[in-house]
């Protein structure tokens, strides 16, 4: 049978169809197909589900012959192009490979219900041809607009032509409008791949040739551009975007942090003439049907958006790009646990339309793909132009101590002074939100701890607040110990930003100094602001969490303090290292973006480890190299397979006793081991008590149906019980 055929029609005899429901159920459900109703895969269906209706997704093959007339029918067909076959199959494939529920995943396509029919038109007016009986200087002006006949709607005529309402309205009235429906407004214009090419150098030209031929070759590929922070990646896979957008294809562009990434779709306005449209979280309700359904259409050709865009109607799709390929924004931890790098990578294998990851220090998972010839490598191992590369130290944190009470060191101090003396910017950089991530009482050494996660609370000073960063806990930072009553002894333990900034201001105080990370007030729209005003300028002193490390330009900045460069080396996670060399990498690439003579400085404890002397001599393979044989020799991901499962529970004992049982339960096999259950390092989080066990498995070994497995010899799931798999976890917390 041809797959995208209407497959469910009128003249055919079984009038039943699958239809995807977003439920955690392993399989489509029939339905009854009623007489004159035409289906295909992919429509869109509002179907009865126990006593509700939801919207489903017609799927593919039927569950074997049932009888229609013992079925419930379908409702109603949504008038709305039919979810492509490529993006079916990847619900399929993510369902089998994460072990979701299908209607789980597709669950995660049917999120903007107001879209499923068409956005309504609006009523506008067009001029008529007929002069009104008088005229008047404001008449004049809103005739002005619209003599040549576009259609207006009544308040934008009125506001453009600065008139009051009942100008229009008179006008209206003598009959020199026309009343017209105006089509739903396109949320972007149309990208123009000749708008504004770049002049590329002799790599990025060599670089952008082989992008083009690829998309050109319209088959499957994957591509990886391994640049240092400002060799031009972005400027080199629009090149690639371009080559798409003339073929007439849609174009997905994925972006770690899109909230924040104004200055992206800047650029892209630059190169193309016109905005990308945007997908995230944040966007409003009305935006977000409006984008859903424009890309169904086909309108939308470029999409800029974050990990969910995966998710959107494309039809027509002819590339995907993951930039900063290797952040771990990308994985999703939630429902559903997938990373939108990898399903990028399968989504384009499905589709036969090449993947472009871009990065300045690939995964190592992309590295060993590329290595063993499944990607294709192009390096770009020059800055744009007279732009260099910040000279990166290691402070010695040892032998030159802060002062006491003090977390900036002399040297990191001296250093900033000088770049305020030459009027240039610094930023300090510290993955720590708040003021202190630890208080205790100084005398029954009490500690503030979260009563419902095992986390300490961290303080917010400036918002009197001691805050759980797992569930979001508060309370009000009291005055005296609520264990031993003893008054003003509570402790401030280890530096938040809001703290390093305190000791900043004291040091300089007359230096403009800003704070930046998640808990700006204000939100997404204040932090674009902010960095906005950075950006040009308006501040000499930035501290700042990662949320200043990704994607922006500082012209000004020279250079980049890093507080604690030890802080996430020691955390067990197996990526630590490589984890740890990719943000200060990133971070430290802020500095020198326009020529300037740049520094970067690393306080560390550990000067000597792998990772500051990556960084300190730039010499990034050696670091590579060394992590890589070590994940070979311990048989970690990617030469061998990793999996998660954790058990939750209302008890400590309920998890516990159910994660044993699952581990008794595990068959025996030669490929895979089962290690656990231990309790997880978040022993609790939201009041849920976790246990976790570990499987590790050879690159080979059948990981999915091992678990499959596994979970069904289990005992039954019964009361609290949760149990979440996580397929090639990415944290181990
Ligand atoms: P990356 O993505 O590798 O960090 P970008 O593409 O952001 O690098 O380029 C860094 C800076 O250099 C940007 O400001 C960009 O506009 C500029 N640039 C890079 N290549 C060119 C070029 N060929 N012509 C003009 N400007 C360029
Ligand atoms: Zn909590």
């Amino acid at each position: 049978m041809k797959q995208d055929s209407p497959l469910f029609d009128l003249e055919l005899e079984t009038r039943s169809v699958p239809v995807l429901v977003p439920v955690p159920t392993e399989r489509p459900y029939s339905y009854a197909v009623p007489a004159g109703m035409r289906v295909e895969p992919g429509s869109i269906v509002q179907v009865p589900l126990g006593p509700r209706q939801v919207a489903g997704i017609v799927w593919d093959q039927d569950s074997g012959f049932v009888d229609p007339k013992k079925l419930r029918p379908i409702t109603h067909v949504f008038d709305c192009p039919p979810i492509d076959h490529g993006l079916r199959r990847l619900v399929d494939w993510i369902s089998s490979y994460t072990l979701s529920a299908p209607g789980m995943v597709a669950r995660m396509l049917l999120r903007a219900p107001e879209a499923f029919d068409p956005l309504p038109w609006t009523e506008g007016l067009r001029h008529a041809g007929t002069e009104p009986d008088r005229m008047t200087a404001a008449r004049a002006r809103v005739l002005d607009l619209a003599v040549d006949g576009m259609a207006w709607t009544r308040s934008g005529l009125a506001h453009a032509a600065g008139v009051s309402l009942s100008v229009v309205d008179g006008l209206r009235a003598q009959g020199v409008f026309e009343e017209v429906m105006i089509p739903p407004r396109p949320v972007v214009a149309e990208p123009d791949p000749g708008f504004a090419v770049p002049e590329l150098n002799q790599e990025q030209r060599a670089a952008a040739d082989t992008l083009r031929a690829q998309a050109n070759a319209d088959v499957f590929s994957v591509t990886v551009i391994d640049g240092v922070t400002g060799s031009g990646k972005t400027e080199v896979y629009f090149e690639a975007v371009a080559a798409v957008i003339e073929q007439g294809k849609q174009v997905l562009i994925l972006l770690p942090e899109i909230a924040l990434t104004q200055a992206f779709l800047e650029r892209f306005h630059d190169r193309f003439g016109a905005k990308p449209a945007e997908w995230h979280s944040d966007l409003p309700p009305k935006m977000r049907e409006r984008v859903w359904r424009q890309v169904a259409e086909g309108t939308v050709r470029v999409v800029a958006g974050a990990r969910s865009a995966l998710f959107l109607p494309f039809n027509n799709l002819g590339l995907i790009i993951v930039d900063e390929e290797h952040d771990p924004a990308y994985k999703q931890e939630d429902r559903v646990y997938y990373h939108a790098r990898d399903m990028a990578v399968v989504r384009g294998h499905i589709s036969n339309f090449p993947v472009v990851l871009a990065s300045a220090t690939p995964s190592i998972e992309t590295q060993v793909n590329a290595q063993q010839g499944r990607y294709q490598r192009i390096p770009l191992p020059q800055r744009f132009a007279e732009a260099a590369l910040p000279d990166i130290r290691a402070i010695d944190m040892r032998k030159a101590p802060p002062a006491r009470g003090g977390f900036l060191s002399p040297a990191l101090l001296g250093a900033m002074k000088a770049t305020l003396a030459r009027g240039e910017q610094s930023l300090l950089f510290l993955n720590r939100r708040g003021y202190a991530p630890l208080t205790l009482c100084r005398s029954c050494g009490h500690r503030f701890q979260c009563p419902d996660c095992s986390s300490w609370l961290v303080e917010h000073r400036f918002r009197g607040q001691l805050v759980c960063h797992h569930c979001g806990h508060n309370e009000r930072r009291p005055d005296s110990c609520p264990e031993c009553g003893t008054l003003d002894h509570l402790v401030a333990c280890g530096p938040g930003v809001e703290r390093i900034a305190e000791e900043v201001v004291q040091h300089f105080p007359d230096a403009r100094t800003i704070v930046l990370s998640s808990d700006i007030l204000g939100g997404v729209k204040r932090l674009r602001l902010e960095l906005d005003a950075i950006a040009k300028g308006e501040a000499d002193i930035v501290v700042g969490t990662q949320l200043v490390a990704k994607g922006h330009n500082f012209p000004n900045m020279t250079l980049v303090g890093v507080v604690d460069a030890d802080l996430g080396l020691a955390n067990g996670d197996p990526r630590a290292a490589e984890r740890t060399f990719q943000l200060l990498n990133q971070v430290t690439g802020r500095a020198g973006r326009t020529g300037k003579e740049s520094h970067g400085l690393l306080q560390t404890y550990q000067p000597d480890h792998p990772v500051m002397r990556a960084l300190v001599s730039g010499d990034a393979d050696a670091f590579y190299e060394r992590e890589i044989a070590e994940r070979e020799r311990a048989m970690l991901p990617p030469f061998g397979r990793l999996a998660g499962i954790i058990v939750s529970a209302a008890t400590r004992a309920e998890a516990e006793s159910y994660a044993r049982a699952l581990r008794r339960a595990a068959p025996p096999s030669t490929e895979i081991d089962v290690l656990g259950p231990a309790e997880a390092p978040l022993a609790l989080i939201g009041g849920r008590h976790r246990f976790r066990l570990l499987l590790q498995g050879a690159r080979r070994s059948d990981m999915q149906s091992y678990i499959r497995n596994l979970i069904s010899a289990g005992p039954k799931v019964h009361g609290s019980v949760r149990v979440q798999v996580d397929i090639d976890p990415q944290s181990f917390l």
